[in-house]
């Protein structure tokens, strides 16, 4: 893709680079404790508001199938799970596995693969693409929150049951109620579920 497009920064659009200097800097913020308006049964973390540099390069690694961008999100990832784990938010032994947020099938096609469960991939922890949704669920975007908590009750499935302690990971929380479906299935299952980090929140 370098031969056809320019490189440019997937926070700041400045030429050069897949994420700039001063954007991996913006990433690098410690996770702190949010509460979304659905409870998600379990702690949440976000990287920082659905704003600024936060928001482009989430929009740039969802929407425009940029691969780089999820690879660089990885260690972002990563030290924030370390962050936790320092502040003892989170058992730092065992490691908790990551659980990608699912994504629709046809969704993640059309994005170029599921970039949560890239992100996950590339951060070098141990992942477990757990859960998936049943057929025929609609789409998120555009419900309010009621009408997303109802859409997505008994919606998702564990394809498998993670090895050990979970912890969930998603791109944005907006209501929370993807969240809340995916502790939901897992905790149903007996899973130890220690959390969910987010990159940015609505
Ligand atoms: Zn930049």
């Amino acid at each position: 893709m370098d031969l056809l497009l320019p490189r440019r920064c997937a926070g700041c659009a400045a030429p050069g680079e897949h994420l700039c200097p001063r954007c991996r800097q913006a990433l690098r913020t410690p996770p702190r404790r949010i509460h979304t308006r659905v409870d998600p049964h379990v702690p949440v973390w976000s990287l920082g508001p659905y704003d600024g540099t936060h928001r482009r390069v989430v929009l740039a690694m969802k929407e425009h199938r940029h691969l780089a961008v999820r690879g660089m999100l990885g260690p972002v990832l990563a030290a924030a799970v370390e962050f936790l784990q320092v502040r003892g938010e989170i058992d730092a032994a065992p490691a908790p596995v990551l659980v990608p947020a699912p994504t629709r099938a046809r969704a993640a096609r059309l994005r170029g693969g599921d970039p949560v469960a890239d992100v996950c991939r590339a951060s070098g922890l141990a992942v477990s693409e757990a859960l998936r949704h049943r057929p025929g669920v609609a789409d998120q975007v555009g419900l309010g929150v009621a009408k997303r908590r109802s859409n997505l009750a008994g919606a998702l499935e564990l394809r498998r049951i993670p090895p050990g302690r979970v912890l969930l990971v998603d791109d944005v929380a907006t209501t929370g109620s993807t969240l809340a479906a995916s502790s939901e299935a897992l905790l149903a299952a007996g899973c130890r579920v220690v959390g969910a980090i987010v990159i940015c929140h609505a």
